[in-house]
């Protein structure tokens, strides 16, 4: 199990606490280059390398103008797989494996530091619907739950083909759509305030899953940038590696190059799901290197998008 890890900068603190761990396939976080989403899967799928249980985490903002938590991770019923995951898509079965204890969920996690789940979370703020974000929704009934429109589309008409999993969605499940009102930010056309400071903002990362978001959170010194599975490990980023899964190779890897540029612009924590580099960055507010993401090749030629 991964220990809780946390930062803070100016009057800003992140917790990140993984919802057990999940293994998968090193095709998986890194897919052969120019290969298509269906050529990643097959590759996948023929792997026979394992990366090792990695965390699944979920990101606990406390903020002056409340406590915010950033996906929900995953549930103890993804581990015994019994009837929880669709048996006719291999891909479910036989490319990953998660392991949750019933401890290990984020309701029990946050009761663990002194949150109440039920009560005392502002927003739940998803970056995407991948099953491995939504095991936990269960806990929060009662708290506006913010996912872009385009991700609840996809998720509910592609379901598991895009790596979704309508059926443990709640019952009550009926997301707050993001508004993207904001203005620009580096190379991102729009953002979308989820605070009334405006340090808490969504900006679009799509590739991975069709409408996936990330949240740059403006500290003291840094900002965290939590994305989701934007890329599996900061190095995967500054290589412009773009995982196997991904839903469009070519949009994954426009905003990976994105987040870069903002590297270049202002310094930057990265936080992806499930980056077992968080224990060391996140509690040193350890920056993406500026040197390679303000490499002008690396960051792509302006207006291709
Ligand atoms: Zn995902």
């Amino acid at each position: 199990m991964y220990a809780e890890v946390r930062g803070e900068s100016g009057d800003i603190r992140i917790t990140a606490i993984s919802t057990g761990t999940a293994n998968c396939h090193k095709l998986q976080e890194a897919g052969r280059d120019g290969a298509s989403p269906m050529r990643r899967k097959l590759d996948i799928m023929r792997d026979r390398e394992w990366t090792g249980p990695k965390p699944i985490y979920t990101f606990l903002i406390e903020h002056p103008e409340g406590l915010f938590l950033v996906d929900t991770g995953d549930n103890h019923h993804n581990s015994e797989q019994k009837g929880y995951l669709p048996w006719w898509n291999p891909f479910f079965q036989k490319a990953v494996q998660i392991k949750v204890a019933p401890e290990e969920e984020i309701g029990p996690q946050l009761t663990r530091l002194g949150v109440n789940p039920g009560r005392d979370l502002k927003a739940v703020l998803m970056t995407h619907l991948h099953h491995d974000h939504t095991g936990g929704l269960g806990h929060f009934p009662h708290t506006p739950i913010m996912v872009a429109d385009e991700n609840v589309k996809a998720a509910k008409s592609k379901g598991s083909l895009a790596g979704a999993l309508k059926s443990s969605f709640p019952r009550w499940f009926d997301p707050t759509p993001i508004e993207f009102t904001g203005e620009s930010i580096g190379q991102f056309t729009r953002s979308a305030p989820i605070t009334k400071d405006g340090s808490i903002v969504a900006v679009e990362i799509p590739g991975h899953m069709e409408g996936q978001v990330a949240y740059l959170v403006r500290a003291g010194d840094v900002t965290y940038v939590l994305a989701g599975d934007l890329t599996y490990t900061q190095e995967f980023l500054l290589a412009d590696v773009v995982d196997g899964v991904t839903a469009d190779p070519d949009l994954s890897l426009a905003s990976q190059r994105k987040v870069k540029a903002l590297a270049a612009e202002e310094p930057i924590v990265l936080l992806p799901a499930h980056d077992p580099g968080i224990e060391r960055r996140l509690p040193a507010n350890e920056v993406v290197p500026s040197a390679v993401s303000s490499d002008p090749a690396a960051v792509g030629a302006p207006g291709k998008e």
